[in-house]
Order: C-alpha cells, then structure tokens, then sequence
C-alpha cells in the first residue's frame, strides 16, 4: 500500500471514484485544505464538496469557481444561517426545529428553496448532534414540514460511533437506513432521495447499507492539520 501515500489529491481521488457503485455520490469534504487542494480535486471534474465551518466556506465559495456545488456538513448556529443559505446547495447537519424554521426564514428572503438533510444521533457517543426517533417521527407525522415551505427535506445523514467494532457501526448505519425508508414511505420516494452517510473509516460498511453520499476527507486530501 505504500504507493498509496505518495499519490497525489486526484489520484487518490480518482481511485476512491472508481471503486463506487453506480448512484452513490462523494462530498469531497475539504475543511482546512487550501483551495489549491480544491482545485486539484476540481481539475478531474470534482464538483461537490463539503466545509463544516462558515467562515471557512464564505471565503472559498468567493474565491473558487462557481460551478462548484458547496454542502454544508457540520454543526449549523442559527445566526449563521443568512450568510450560507444564497448559495449553498445542501446543508447536511440540520438537528432542530429552531434550525429548520430559520433556514425557511432566510431561504424566503432570498427566494429560494434550500435542501437540507436531517441529521439523526445514531452514535453512542453523547457528543454527537441530530434528532432522536421520537423527534424523527414527530417531524415526518406531524405538519410542520408542509408549512416550511423555502425548506425541502431531501433525506437523512448520520455519523456512525467512533469505534474499530464493526457490528457496532453496521448496526448504527442499518438503524439510519431503516429510518430513511420510513421516511421515503411518509414523504414521498422522489423526495427522499439521499442518505449522507461513511466517512474515509467506514463509507464501504456506509454503502452496504444504502449509503448514497459520502462524506470523504482525509482518504482524498490527506489528514488535516488544525493549528
Ligand atoms: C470531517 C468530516 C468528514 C470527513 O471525515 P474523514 O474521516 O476525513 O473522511 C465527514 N463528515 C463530517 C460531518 C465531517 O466533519
């Protein structure tokens, strides 16, 4: 494998997309490379990719080309909202009601139709975001879905647990899968179309289960250096 780690971003990037099944979709997730990392992975037609701080998208959505499609994957503020939702193409992470209600808000201002997706905690880990089955099952029976009508839920994104266990990721991302299809069955088969799961650790485990976007970082770009 040690060839592996002297190629370079598109290589890397082009081994990765040959690998995939046909519908399954990668976000190039690029926060903390530089846009020269982005442009890399750009120039082999690379168009999705993902950032996890506003900040750090706001400046490379302005200094990269605009045919690049920008998902929003991390933890959103609701006072951020504004500035993300005139162009972004899909906001991962969405986890509260308060936050779907803002997206609809600033989405209508800017006379757009946001997608989102809704994150659900499927890891054991108390730290991680999304809403239970309980507030899952709330949002997809109850009416509020219909009368935000600037937001359009367009599927479900999970993280699995941090763990080399196997049967515990496969049972997290099974659990997540199960949930998407009820979702499909209550929202509608054209609506809820993706399933933003697997990261560069566990997206083979992530596509076995439904998985149709991939989160992928540091198996594209490298591992990241925070300063
Ligand atoms: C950073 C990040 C990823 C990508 O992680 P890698 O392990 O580098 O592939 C995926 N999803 C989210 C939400 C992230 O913040």
């Amino acid at each position: 494998m040690e060839h592996f780690f002297i190629m370079g971003i598109a290589d890397r990037l082009k081994l990765l997309l040959s690998e995939l099944p046909q519908g399954v979709d990668v976000v190039a997730t690029s926060k903390t490379h530089p846009n020269e990392a982005i442009l890399e992975a750009y120039s082999i037609g690379q168009r999705i990719f993902g950032e996890n701080k506003v900040q750090e998208l706001l400046v490379k959505h302005d200094t990269l080309p605009k045919d690049i499609e920008w998902h929003f994957i991390g933890h959103l503020q609701t006072n951020k909202v504004k500035q993300l939702v005139p162009f972004v193409t899909l906001i991962h992470g969405v986890d509260s009601v308060r936050l779907l209600e803002e997206i609809n808000k600033q989405a209508q201002k800017s006379s757009r139709v946001v997608d989102v997706l809704l994150q659900i905690h499927i890891a054991q880990e108390e730290s991680k975001f999304g809403f239970s089955d309980e507030e899952l099952h709330q949002l997809i029976y109850g009416d509020l879905l219909t009368k935000l009508t600037h937001v359009r839920v367009v599927g479900l994104m999970g993280m699995a647990s941090n763990t080399n266990d196997l049967a515990v990721v496969e049972r997290e991302f099974s659990h997540i899968k199960q949930l998407y299809d009820l979702c499909k069955a209550t929202l509608g088969e054209e609506q809820i179309t993706k399933l933003s799961i697997g990261m560069s650790g566990d997206y083979k485990v992530a596509i076995q289960y439904g998985g149709n976007l991939i989160r992928v970082g540091s198996m594209i770009f490298g591992e990241r250096d925070y300063h």
